[in-house]
């Protein structure tokens, strides 16, 4: 059977882990600086607006940030915490029309996305294991309900949160449900499977390698060649996917991929996602852009 029974999809809904653009006040486009790069192409200091931004928070160049230049833009994804930081945790008051909150507001962000990204990661892992593992569904649904009771406190609660803590609290419950639903996975390979934890594979040419059911968590794969290698079950929870080249692979129930890992590399019409994921339209494959910066 395949590793997962469920789409996290509802779950994501009902947390508020998919980004809202036009309920956030723009703070992706001010919080955070830029430094020119192949990413952007102009420097930014934290807390000062994108000279792109309209008064009213939307994106002056959305449908043509690629083209101008401002690729980072598009391969960033808050995880919902934008919106939530402005609407909830600061009450809708706007950043432009009270100055007070600006930088508890704009530290915020990244405290936040953050433990956004842990509910995201920890929402997969709750589908992988649903119908398996009763025991460890509860636990993934108590830390479920801790962290998103945590991720509604006041600003200095959040911003006093121990991130590293938290983090380990919930990797080892990540792992174990990786574990398991590859080893249930009828992709995986006879033998020992691949662990690529943490590896250093920038720029490495892995065309058509047998990566079934590895463990590639927080591996570096930035220009990667990976055209054609077979993904499919393997781990890819925070691997650096950036510029790696994924024409060909298959990434067939490939776990805790994001969108915003597919839309960093490099593929196309024949690349295989793994289910909810869109093919980036910069891969020049059928339809659906999904870009997740502001919209227009
Ligand atoms: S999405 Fe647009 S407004 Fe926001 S930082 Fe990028 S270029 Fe600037």
């Amino acid at each position: 059977m395949p590793p997962t029974t469920a789409h996290p999809d509802a779950d994501r809904e009902r947390l508020g882990l998919h980004a809202d653009c036009e309920s956030c006040f723009g703070l992706c486009c001010v919080a955070l600086a830029f430094t020119r790069s192949a990413d952007f192409p102009i420097d930014k200091d934290a807390g000062e607006p994108c000279r792109n931004l309209r008064p009213d928070h939307s994106c002056g160049i959305h449908p043509e940030l690629r083209e101008r230049g401002f690729v980072g833009c598009t391969v960033y994804d808050c995880f919902g915490a934008g919106q939530k930081i402005s609407r909830s945790t600061f009450a809708g008051q706007d950043w432009r029309e009270h100055p007070e909150v600006r930088s508890s507001m704009f530290a915020l962000l990244p405290v936040l996305r953050h433990v956004h990204e842990l509910l995201w990661y920890l929402t997969e892992a709750q589908a992988l294991t649903l119908g398996h593992d009763v025991s460890l569904a509860a636990e993934l649904t108590q830390a479920v309900e801790r962290i998103d009771l945590l991720s509604t406190g006041s600003a200095d609660e959040l911003l006093a949160l121990d991130l590293g803590a938290l983090r380990d609290g919930v990797n080892p419950l990540l792992v174990r449900a990786s574990e398991a639903a590859r080893a249930r996975s009828v992709h995986q390979p006879r033998g020992r499977r691949a662990d690529r934890r943490g590896a250093d594979l920038v720029g490495r040419r892995l065309a058509g390698a047998d990566l079934r059911g590895a463990s590639l968590r927080g591996a570096l794969l930035v220009g990667a060649d990976l055209r054609g290698a077979d993904l499919r079950s393997a781990d890819l929870v925070g691997a650096d996917l950036r510029g790696a080249d994924l024409s060909g692979a298959d990434l067939t129930d490939a776990l805790f991929v994001t969108q915003v890992q597919v839309d960093a590399a490099r593929g196309d019409a024949t690349t295989r996602l793994p289910a909810g994921l869109t093919r980036p339209a910069h891969w020049g494959a059928p339809p659906v852009a999904r870009s997740r910066a502001r919209r227009a």
